[in-house]
């Protein structure tokens, strides 16, 4: 790899240095764009400047589709085996490199560093999982007369673009890269501009990890340039975008124009429900999880939080200890010691925040705790939560993606299930009861993609995540993230009776 594209970085407090690739990486090497445009990172932890790195164009996407074209020829034919031990062998080397990657993604996201290792977990054990499905591909042999002998394959589809968001980069690389490489496709992804580093330093190991060149493509720039360019693109057969409700809204109609498949994982509100026998202490974490991991920039966060009130007393209590839980959470440099909560990652983002704050409180909102920005320099939100919030209020119907809560009390299970269901968004959901009946019921009625019951934020490899409603089209994770990349081909085969 040309040794060109890389800039050194150091982590703060911890001081470490490495050495961060920065170029375009199409057919496993390095390259600059060709309008010779670059844009500059930056740290939402310090707001300071990291490095520039390469911006990818129209033409750029012209030529990294150009080689997961030519790879697809190739790739499609390859052993399923083959394609195993690639994936194998890079969750190995991203297991190995584990603790740098986590740190490049504080660095860049301003995750506090538990929650950029959560993710990473996630992404070992998801790009293995991926690689497990890969010789498993099987279709179906169907019994129609005796004429015929009928079978059906689940072929890959092509060239397939992928578009990320900042909140979890790579997590959102491993959920698209897997399952689609494992079945043979090839890919062009691109990370969104905020947050690109975790995704480039990992290029290097898709590399070692034996994927031939141009399987797999990675070209940061901005979305109207080229992430525009992807979702016309004739030679890309699939879009896989995870991103926000109204981007999504764009893609889904840019893909029409060339009947894209097209699959997303979009934006959320989603209900966190306390019932007054629930283990408070328990729950009290899995509130705070469910609206405070990752600094509320989690498309499932527990952002709606309903607690029973129909008695009073307990509703008083549990907000209480809720209060004094939250007033307990450390914010600050990721790479301090005990921090739970990072800095917000965008200024743009972080802005958002602060004028939905600033509307909860012109709104008259009562304010539980928070509601502050913390220090001047850094990204670095006070974990907030308004309570006796109206269901119509713009806090309770917008996604807010920050450290922002809002409790709405309920006094029975219909108004509950209606004010839970109450959204445009259907992505994911709690319910904090001892009551495996009452659970169930609820559960059954929520219109959600994901239900937990008695935890929240519990993500695994091997089940299914995705969006009911606004939320999203398609699933990420399990055996379902395999269908959105494949199509089933019929083959049926006339028998003659054999002369001989
Ligand atoms: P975003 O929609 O602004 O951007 C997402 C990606 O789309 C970026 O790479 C961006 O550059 C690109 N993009 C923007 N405009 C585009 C256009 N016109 N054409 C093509 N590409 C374009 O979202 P974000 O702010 O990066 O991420 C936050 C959002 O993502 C939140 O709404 C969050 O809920 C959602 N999200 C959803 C999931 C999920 O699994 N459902 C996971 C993570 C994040």
């Amino acid at each position: 790899m040309s040794s060109n594209h890389f800039a050194s970085l150091t982590f703060p407090i911890i001081n470490k240095t490495y050495e961060q690739p920065t170029g375009l990486f199409i057919n496993n090497e390095w390259v600059a764009s060709k309008s010779g445009k670059t844009f500059e990172v930056t740290s939402p932890i310090t707001e300071e400047k990291l490095c520039d790195v390469q911006l990818a164009g129209e033409e750029d996407v012209e030529i990294a589709v150009q080689a997961a074209y030519k790879a697809f020829k190739t790739w499609k034919f390859v052993e399923p085996s083959v394609r195993a031990k690639c994936l194998f062998k890079l969750a190995d080397l991203i297991e190995e490199n584990k603790e740098l990657i986590a740190q490049i993604e504080s660095l860049d996201n301003g995750k506090a560093l538990h929650c950029a290792q959560f993710d990473l977990n996630l992404v070992i054990e998801c790009i293995r999982s991926c690689g497990g499905y890969a010789d498993k591909n099987d279709g179906r042999s169907i019994v129609t007369d005796a004429n015929h002998m009928t079978y059906t394959k689940r072929e890959p589809l092509g060239v397939c673009g992928a578009i990320t968001p900042w909140n979890f980069p790579l997590l959102m690389l491993a959920w698209k890269l897997g399952p689609c490489v494992a079945v043979g496709n090839t890919m062009v992804l691109k990370p969104a501009s905020a947050t690109v580093l975790s995704n480039l330093f990992v290029c290097q190991l898709i590399k070692e990890a034996g994927f031939p060149e141009g399987v797999i493509n990675i070209i940061p720039g901005s979305g109207r340039g080229c992430g525009n360019s992807i979702l016309n693109h004739p030679l890309i057969k699939k879009i896989s975008f995870t991103g926000s409700t109204g981007v999504g809204k764009t893609v889904m109609t840019q893909c029409a124009n060339s009947i894209k498949k097209v699959t997303l994982e979009l934006g959320g509100k989603s209900p966190n429900i306390v019932f007054d026998d629930c283990n408070v202490e328990e729950t009290i974490k899995n509130v705070i999880k469910g609206i405070f991991f990752n600094g509320g920039e989690v498309c499932c966060a527990g952002s709606r939080i309903y607690i029973q009130a129909t008695n009073e007393e307990f509703y008083n209590s549990f907000l209480a200890k809720l209060k004094t839980a939250i007033e307990e959470i450390k914010v600050g440099n990721p790479f301090e010691e005990g921090v739970y909560q990072g800095a917000q990652t965008t200024p743009d983002q972080f802005q958002e925040v602060m004028d939905y704050i600033k509307a909860g409180k012109d709104t008259g909102l009562k304010l539980l705790t928070g509601g502050e920005r913390i220090g001047t320099k850094g990204y670095f939100v006070k974990p907030t939560i308004f309570y006796d919030v109206p269901q119509n209020s713009k806090l309770t119907q917008e996604e807010i993606f920050g450290p922002v809560g809002v409790v709405l009390p309920f006094k029975s299970i219909d108004e509950l299930i209606e004010k839970a269901n109450d959204s445009d968004f259907g992505l994911g959901s709690g319910i904090h009861t001892e009551d495996l009946n009452k659970a169930i019921y609820v559960s059954d009625r929520l219109e959600a993609g994901s239900v937990w019951i008695n935890t929240y934020n519990d993500l695994h490899q091997n089940v299914p995540f995705g969006g009911y409603k606004q939320s999203g089209i398609g699933r990420e994770m399990g055996i379902e993230a395999f269908d959105n990349f494949v199509q089933t081909k019929a083959i049926r085969y006339k028998i003659r009776v054999p002369q001989i």
